[in-house]
């Protein structure tokens, strides 16, 4: 892939102002596009990305600045639906507020932004929807019921939305990344007595001694997004650096 690959392409990212959206963003950016961060945080944005303050699980919030983008960007050509949460606990550790929250963000928040870019998706000739599930999706992780519902959500999701819009022009894939080193992995580590120590040990669980790189999640995001992947729709790709099908399972 080439620096200009997305020349004169409008991309939204959720959750673009940290971890896997920032790296998408500044990868698309990069490369050509104009990218607009919908995030509902967006301290420390670099200047190249233009910022929209919006929250994924507000209807109203997200229509307004989807509009903005396609209003003040020229339009709407890709959507990566990052934006996500973690949650951590078995079914009897999660609450019902607890489900309704992180499903609202993960899934439904995904549905909203789709939903309203689609009338400038539509009219794109390369319009691409990117959605970020995960390996929680494919895997039975320890202490990640509600986590994973939500990922498994999103595949699903995936698959019905490329079945829903092909005709239209449209494709849906998503990627399913591994343990990423992220804020969000960060702030899970302090949850432990010793993050150090923890955070050697999930390098070490991982079949390539390391856990993978946002700049690689976005690098197959960008793919998935760019006219280069125009044959392929309802796929989910793996950036797990193995663990969801190697075997043995590294301890
Ligand atoms: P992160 O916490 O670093 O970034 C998430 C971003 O989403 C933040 O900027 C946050 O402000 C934004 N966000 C959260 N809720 C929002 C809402 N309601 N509306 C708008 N923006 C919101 O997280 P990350 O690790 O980069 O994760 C990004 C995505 O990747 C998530 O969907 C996550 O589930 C998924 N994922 C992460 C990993 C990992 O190991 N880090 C692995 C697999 C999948």
């Amino acid at each position: 892939m080439s620096a200009g690959e997305f020349d004169g392409l409008v991309a939204i990212v959720t959750g673009g102002a940290s971890g896997i959206g920032l790296a998408t963003a500044q990868t698309l950016s990069a490369r050509g596009a104009t990218v607009a961060v919908l995030d509902r945080a967006l301290d420390g944005l670099p200047d190249d990305l233009v910022g929209f303050t919006a929250d994924v699980t507000d209807r109203p919030s997200i229509d307004a600045a989807v509009a903005q983008v396609a209003e003040r960007l020229g339009g709407i050509d890709i959507v990566v639906n990052n934006a996500g949460i973690s949650a951590v606990g078995t079914v009897a550790e999660n609450d019902d507020a607890e489900w309704a929250r992180v499903l609202d963000v993960n899934v439904v928040g995904m549905a909203r932004v789709t939903a309203a870019a689609l009338p400038w998706l539509r009219r794109s000739a390369a319009a691409s929807v990117v959605n970020v599930s995960s390996i929680a999706a494919l895997n039975g992780l320890p202490q990640r019921a509600l986590y994973s519902a939500s990922k498994g959500a999103v595949l699903a999701l995936t698959y019905a939305m490329a079945t829903d819009h092909v005709a239209e022009g449209i494709r849906v894939n998503c990627v399913c990344p591994g343990t990423v080193h992220t804020p969000f992995v960060d702030r899970m580590l302090q949850g432990f007595a010793d993050p150090v120590a923890e955070r050697a040990a999930l390098d070490a669980r991982q079949a390539t001694g390391r856990m993978v790189d946002p700049v690689e999640v976005a690098a197959a995001i960008a793919y998935l997004a760019s006219p280069l992947s125009v044959s392929t729709t309802g796929t989910a790709l793996d950036v797990d650096g193995g663990v969801s099908h190697l075997r043995p399972r590294p301890a």
